[in-house]
Formats: C-alpha cells, structure tokens, sequence
C-alpha cells in the first residue's frame, strides 16, 4: 500500500478512509480547513483509493490507475478551481457535462478547489447533482469558509475539518521544501499552522511589510467614522486580499476563543471589536468577492461589519 504523505495527518486519513475500505461510498465530502493542512493531498490520495484496481492494499502504487494518478494524468480525476476569482456556473455544467457519462474505470472523481468560490448559481447547478450523485461519482469540496457554501450543499456533504499543524510540523515541511532550519524555526509560528501559508511566506519577502501595513491601518479603527480614513489603507491590500481575509478570519478565531496571540488580533481587540462581528465580516467580505462586487466596497462593508455590535 502506496502511504500518506503527510506524517502529521495519518490518523485523520485513518478516519477519512474507514468508509472507503469496508466499500461504502460516501459521494460528497467538504475538506474544510486553512490552506497548505493537506486537504488537496487527502482528496487525491482517497481518490487514487476509490481508483486504484488493486484487490487489496489500496492505493498500491503500481497499477495502471495509480501510475496515472502519480502522473497527474488521470481521466479519473477533475480538478475545478477559480477561474480567478469565482467558480461560474459555465464551469460547473462543463464539470459536470464531464462526469455524466460511465467512466471506463471504476470511478469518476471530482476536485474543486476553493468550493466557496462559486456563485451562488453554480452550487445551485451543482446541488442538483449531488442530490442524486452517479454510482461512480466522487465530490471533495476543498474550501477554507465552509460556512459561505449554501446550507443546502453543506447538508448533502460530510463535513471534514482539517484542525492547523503543530509548529513543529510546519517547521518540517518547510525544511523538505528547503528552507534553512534557522529561517524554518523562525517562519513556523507566523504560519499558525498552516504549512501552505508557511510556504508562501517563506517565498514572500514582503510578507512582514504586508502585515504591519494591515496592523497599522487597523490601529485607527475605532468606530464607523472612521471607516473613511482607513478604507485608503486598506485598499493599498488588493492585490492580497486573500491573506487580508485569512489574516482577519485568524483573528475573529483568537478573539472568539478569548486565545489572544497576535499584535493584530490584540489591536482589534483594545477596539472594542467582538469575534464574531468579525468573523461574519470576513465571511461577507469573501462573498461579496466572489460575486464580483468591487475591491474598494466590498473592503468598506468589511470595516463596518466587523463594527456592528451581535
Ligand atoms: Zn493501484
């Protein structure tokens, strides 16, 4: 049997799998947790099992299907992601136009990527489907906000939280990935856990700049007139408005769990603003996004959202 990648996620597979080894299929699955904590590598590792012709053992490794799989050549396998931002409803009846016929092999697999990402007429595309899956037909909706998907999707899937890794563990992966241990030891923690995150930083020298500019822009922040000054600086974000959201969710979680680490989350803090203002802001924030509402208000309903008192 060809084994998990990843060390630190053993006893979640262990978990993921249970069904798929005594032969039950579970059609839909929500992989739901920060970017870079093995969520991609899961949904492909069950995939290569649900495909794999080996009797037992599976994955093996070695059978045809398999050899697609390490190939990243694999019919079995389709992978959705946004196309940049949003996931259209076009591309969700392509995907599924793809699944609808028998597929030579055992299964068909489907991977979306960022599965919050589609609007709101692409789940309802995709509902329909995953109402009355095909027999072959797998679906891992990969997402960090699972709350942002449709109640109705989320209560046909099975919902699979992937919690963030120990420091160590990140540490670790960054130094297979070549990060000097030194540099390893000092990324980890920014990370919170996150090994993709961890990556990114480690390849983004203007990752600290980034930071302290949101950390700044946030110490001015103390009510809705203020809004109109720190909107500007805010904006200057636009072009990372993925670690402006991931960096705020963080936060929403520190202050909801009264665990307050960071110099951002404790600034917002000393604010006055509650988690969970916070992390409905974030998540209308993202929605909005996806649904192409522009940078610059979508930025602004942010700043007063996470002032709203719940
Ligand atoms: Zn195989």
């Amino acid at each position: 049997m060809q084994p998990f990648p990843i060390k630190a996620r053993e006893a979640l597979i262990t978990q993921i799998m249970r069904p798929v080894r005594t032969g039950r299929i579970v059609h839909a699955m929500i992989f739901a947790g920060p970017a870079g904590t093995g969520r991609k590598t899961a949904a492909k590792y069950v995939a290569q099992t649900l495909c794999c012709d080996a009797k037992a053992g599976r994955p093996c490794g070695v059978c045809a299907s398999c050899r697609r799989f390490r190939d990243s050549n694999a019919p079995e396998l389709i992978t959705l992601a946004p196309d940049p931002k949003e996931i259209k409803i076009e591309a969700v009846r392509a995907l599924l136009e793809g699944i609808s016929l028998r597929p030579e092999g055992k299964m068909k697999c489907v991977i979306i990527e960022e599965a919050d990402r589609m609007n709101p007429s692409a789940q309802n595309a995709l509902l329909k489907t995953l109402e009355e899956p095909p027999e072959y037909a797998v679906f891992f909706l990969i997402t960090q906000h699972p709350s942002v998907l449709l109640p109705t999707i989320r209560s046909r899937c099975t919902l699979v939280r992937f919690a963030p890794l120990e420091d160590e563990e990140v540490e670790e992966i960054l130094i297979n990935h070549g990060v000097s241990e030194e540099r390893a030891h000092s990324i980890a923690p920014m990370a919170r856990g996150c090994a993709g995150k961890a990556i990114a930083i480690s390849g983004d020298a203007e990752y600290p700049q980034k930071t302290e500019t949101l950390l700044n822009a946030m110490k001015d922040l103390k009510t809705e007139r203020d809004v109109a000054s720190v909107g500007p600086a805010i904006a200057g974000m636009r072009d990372d408005e993925k670690l402006l959201s991931e960096l705020l969710e963080e936060c929403a979680q520190e202050l909801m769990h009264e665990d307050v680490r960071t110099p951002l989350a404790r600034t917002l803090q000393e604010n006055g603003i509650d988690g969970a203002a916070l992390m409905q802001a974030v998540i209308g924030f993202v929605r909005m996004r996806a649904s192409n509402v522009s940078f610059q208000y979508a930025a602004e309903m942010l700043l007063y959202n996470m002032l709203k008192p719940v």
